[in-house]
């Protein structure tokens, strides 16, 4: 499988003209995955040669604003070029918890109506890792005022046997989240590609199981 990673901002917390702030884009196999959002991160998409209508996954390391900042408009700039008929899977968000009111109170006030699904997976952090005066308590949103693209997300916690989070577990890949130690609740996140088995077209290995056997026979004979 083909994969790329582009870095669209290492500026962390001082971006300029020419360094964006915290994104990455892994590409594999058409899809993007997004790692961190800064803001600008959609113009500096736009500077690339990706497309922000291919992202089908976003990881938010934490949620200081460097990592997260530019979310909203890209949410807005993907759903301004879906057009109206939208039958996509839905965006699959993953990030510390708080990111799902974030996004719910920033759409919900400015009156944004997103064309395509999305999913926001909250991290639960432990206590442990952070200061205990930077951990916060979120209570979640009146749930019935869910915006129409939102599904269910998942509340994910710590497995602590794995000492990790797992997030994606497909034919394909399987993702984890890891705990990192800063200022406030942060994560890593590691991507490992599944083997897999190339495919054997058993018909022709038993036609040329016959032929080495015919080959070897005449071979013998001679
Ligand atoms: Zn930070």
């Amino acid at each position: 499988m083909s994969m790329d990673v582009t870095f669209l901002g290492t500026g962390a917390a001082y971006p300029s003209p020419t360094r964006g702030a915290s994104a990455l884009v892994l590409r594999c196999e058409g899809e993007c995955w997004l790692f961190d959002c800064g803001e600008g991160t959609q113009t500096q998409l736009m500077k690339s040669q990706l497309k922000a209508g291919r992202i089908t996954k976003i990881f938010i390391t934490h949620l200081h604003g460097d990592h997260f900042f530019g979310l909203p408009g890209l949410l807005c700039t993907i759903s301004l070029q879906s057009g109206s008929v939208v039958t996509k899977q839905p965006i699959e968000i993953y990030g510390p918890a708080g990111l799902r009111d974030f996004i719910w109170r920033t759409m919900e006030l400015s009156h944004t109506e997103l064309v395509f699904p999305y999913v926001v997976h909250e991290l639960v952090p432990t206590a442990d890792q952070c200061p205990t005066e930077e951990l916060k308590e979120f209570t979640d949103v009146n749930k019935t005022d869910s915006l129409p693209k939102e599904g269910q997300g998942r509340t994910i916690l710590l497995d602590s046997e794995e000492n990790s989070y797992l997030l994606v577990d497909d034919e394909q890949f399987v993702v984890k989240a890891f705990r990192l130690f800063h200022r406030i609740p942060s994560f890593g996140f590691s991507v490992v590609e599944k083997k897999r088995p190339g495919k054997l077209n058993a018909q022709k290995l038993k036609d040329l199981g016959k032929w080495f056997s015919f080959f070897f026979f005449f071979s013998y004979q001679l």
